[in-house]
């Protein structure tokens, strides 16, 4: 710096000045000094001394500088005198420019000023140089405050409402700079960063938030809603949806993870699938999948206005094989059906036959030897008879089963959506409603649903209910039907036969209602309560002498199969005092070919009991007499139907056999339905054969029945007693 002024002073102890120089040349108002606040510090002072105040030389901001000036003695001083004060020397120093060098702006609001650690009142040194910024009231009290604080640090003083930060530096032991700043100084330019930063942060964001939601649309929203989509598809069951993906980021490995879970998951799908929907033994769809592939052929169906066919489809002879042959032999026997089903009825072919219609047999097992096969998108109900004549087709070959030639043969109910049905389980319903008919008609064949099988049906299950409580209260009558020996004319014994009365139904054939007893068990009280009937029937009639009366009862497989059976009946003989002789069982050919072990034991029981034993409707289950078990039979009951066709050549041959071989077994034959003069003249020529049919008598009231005498033909005498067995 460049002191404007500078000045040398000695004080007298007075306070005037004995000697003063300067270098600028400039008035001297300080000549005495004794009244100045400068000159009070100064007395007080022991040693050295700085003072900061204003010149009133100059009028600027000055240092003071001084020492007082201590001399011993002296001329008239005594020797040992202690040195006393004899004035001061004082330098004045102007340090205006110092302290208001030149800063640049906004640093040129920085007051700057010295204190010099004297109190206050006196060593004040007004704020200078920048003195137009602060009233002088707000100088004053800035410099006030200044002296409160220690050394560095900042601190915040307020004056006037203006608030100023200070600080300041250490000179020596006494002197300080100080540094006082309006805060507005630097909250002015930091405010003014701060909305440089906001605005750049603002145009920033303006600008590189959209590239980066594009960023993030691209990278992130797209993929998840990818994998959503996947994950979507998963729900519908899709398992094995994969998702395409290139990256090698997070999101690439999310894919990847996703990809692979999604094949374990479908894997493990088909895994459940095949457990839950396949029929185990034929690889079929099973039961529960057929339910599922139905209902959504259905609303296809529905959806594309299509007619669906659905087809149930149950073996004739299965029962025959799986009791003769054995269970494996009828697993076999299912399997093979199955593979025949899928082989000969492939999509292609169909279609190659159906008007190039794409026709798809779709088969389930539902269980036992119950097929079902769905067929969508028919043109015309007659594709569905086209695709069931295949299929009984495709079974007619027979089925080796160890080294065994089988004949199935399959009966067939067809029902047509939405033609038959609105409901899926009606659909099911009517199918197996066709397919029973397609039974009752003979088997081996098809039959459609119709409404006259629904009207069957439905008398079907009328007859079931009443049957029920029919049999609870013993609501039937049993009548005889004469069996007749056509050379001697005498009434060998008697069939009986059930009548049922129904107060709803009227009289209800047993031709249709003794089926059903069969089916749903019925038929065990039923024949408990015929057998009944019959001893006690017998019982009077060999009360009222017609000792040699002979009954033959009809038994079902069901009754036979029962353990136990035969004893019961010898027992009820016994008490009833009925030697077995008087009672013939009739058993059904197609009981016979199909009898397992139990049914043979009863047969043979009953026989070895006494019973005779004949088989009943023989010539209608194809049966070789050589085959069957014949050595517990006795009699043959020749089928009426082959009777009413004894004009046809080839079938008296088959008569003429069957009676050859009758002969040679030791077997007695009955021709049953009998119904002409000619049929029984024809009969009565060939050889000796026991007749039943309307050709003598209807089964007749026990009462009519026992004083049945034949009609003689006009060249032969009626046989005394009719009861003879
Ligand atoms: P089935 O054992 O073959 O009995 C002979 C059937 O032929 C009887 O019919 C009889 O009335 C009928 N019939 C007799 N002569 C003639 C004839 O000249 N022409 C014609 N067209 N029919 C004749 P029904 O009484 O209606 O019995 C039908 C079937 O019901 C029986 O056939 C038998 O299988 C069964 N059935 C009848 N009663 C019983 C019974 O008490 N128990 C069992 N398990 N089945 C019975
Ligand atoms: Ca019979
Ligand atoms: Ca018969």
């Amino acid at each position: 710096a460049n002191p404007r002024f500078y000045e040398a002073r000695l004080l007298l102890t007075d306070g005037i000045e004995d000697i003063r120089t300067t270098i600028d040349e400039i008035t001297n108002r300080s000549r005495d000094e004794s009244q100045s606040d400068l000159f009070a510090a100064l007395e007080q002072t022991q040693d050295r001394f700085e003072w900061v105040g204003i010149n009133p030389d100059t009028g600027a901001q000055a240092l003071y500088v001084g020492l007082p000036v201590k001399l011993a003695g002296g001329p008239t001083g005594a020797f040992t005198e202690r040195p006393s004060v004899r004035g001061y020397l004082l330098i004045t120093q102007d340090i205006n420019d110092l302290l208001s060098s030149q800063l640049p702006p906004p640093w040129d609001q920085v007051y700057l000023m010295i204190s010099d650690g004297h109190s206050h009142e006196h060593s004040l040194a007004p704020l200078t140089g920048h003195s137009h910024d602060a009233s002088a009231a707000q100088q004053t009290s800035l410099n006030a405050q200044l002296f409160g604080f220690s050394t560095g640090g900042w601190h915040v003083i307020r004056a006037d409402d203006v608030s100023y930060r200070h600080t300041s530096i250490q000179l020596n032991e006494r002197l300080k700079l100080n540094a006082v700043f309006p805060v507005e100084l630097i909250q002015g330019p930091s405010r003014d960063v701060g909305r440089l930063i906001l605005s750049t942060a603002a145009v920033v964001l303006a600008v590189c938030l959209p590239l980066l939601l594009l960023w993030f649309h691209r990278y992130y929203v797209v993929p998840i809603n990818r994998l959503k989509q996947a994950l979507g598809g998963i729900h519908e069951e899709n398992m094995s949806a994969q998702i395409e993906h290139h990256s090698n980021d997070e999101i690439g490995e999310l894919f990847r993870a996703f990809n692979s879970m999604s094949r374990r998951l479908a894997a493990s799908d088909k895994r459940i699938r095949k457990l839950a929907f396949a029929d185990t033994l034929t690889g079929l769809p099973n039961r529960v999948l057929f339910q599922k592939n139905l209902q959504r052929a259905l609303s296809q169906a529905d959806r594309e206005q299509k007619t669906l066919a659905l087809m149930f489809i149950d073996l004739d002879n299965f029962k025959i094989v799986n009791d003769t042959l054995g269970h494996s032999a009828g697993d076999l026997l299912l399997q093979e059906v199955a593979l025949r089903l899928q082989e000969n009825l492939r999509a292609e072919d169909i279609a190659l036959h159906l008007d190039g219609n794409d026709l798809k047999a779709n088969f389930s097992r539902l269980g036992g030897d119950e097929f079902t096969a769905l067929i969508p998108n028919l043109t015309a109900p007659h594709q569905a008879a086209t695709i069931a004549v295949r299929i009984i087709d495709s079974l007619t070959d027979p089925i080796v089963i160890n080294e065994q030639p089988v004949f199935v043969g399959a009966s067939i109910g067809i029902a047509l959506w939405p033609t038959d049905a609105t409901e899926a389980t009606d659909l099911i319903q009517h199918a197996d409603q066709a397919m029973y008919q397609a039974k009752h008609d003979g088997k081996n064949t098809y039959r459609f649903y119709s409404d006259s099988i629904g009207a069957a049906t439905l008398l079907r299950s009328q007859i079931e209910q009443q049957l029920r409580q029919a049999v609870a209260e013993s609501a039937f009558q049993l009548h005889y039907q004469p069996v007749i020996n056509s050379r001697s004319l005498k009434v060998e014994g008697f069939e009986a036969l059930i009548r049922w009365n129904n107060k709803e139904l009227g009289a209800v054939d047993p031709d249709e209602f003794i089926p059903i007893a069969e089916d749903n068990g019925l038929i065990i009280p039923l024949t408990q309560w015929v057998l009944e009937e019959v001893c006690q029937q017998l019982f009077k009639w060999r009360q009222q002498g017609h000792t040699q009366a002979c009954v033959a009862v009809n038994l079902s497989a069901r009754n036979l199969a029962l353990p136990g059976f035969a004893l019961d009946l010898i027992e009820m003989l016994h008490l009833h005092q009925i030697p077995a002789s008087s009672l013939a069982i009739e058993i059904k050919e197609s009981v016979l070919i199909g009898a397992d072990k139990q049914v043979m034991e009863t047969i043979q029981q009953l026989h070895s009991a006494g019973m005779k034993v004949a088989l009943d409707d023989f010539g209608t289950g194809y049966s070789s007499l050589t085959s069957l078990h014949h050595s517990h039979i006795d009699m043959l009951k020749i089928d009426g139907s082959l009777i009413q066709t004894l004009t046809n050549d080839n079938n008296s041959a088959i008569l003429s056999a069957i009676l050859t071989m009758a002969e040679a077994l030791n077997l007695k034959v009955i021709a049953e339905g009998v119904e002409t003069a000619e049929q029984l003249a024809y009969l009565t020529k060939i050889r000796s054969v026991l007749i039943q049919g309307f050709a003598f008598s209807p089964a007749l009231p026990a009462a009519q029945a026992i004083i049945y005498t034949p009609q003689a033909e006009p060249n032969r005498t009626p046989v005394k007693d009719p009861t003879a067995c």
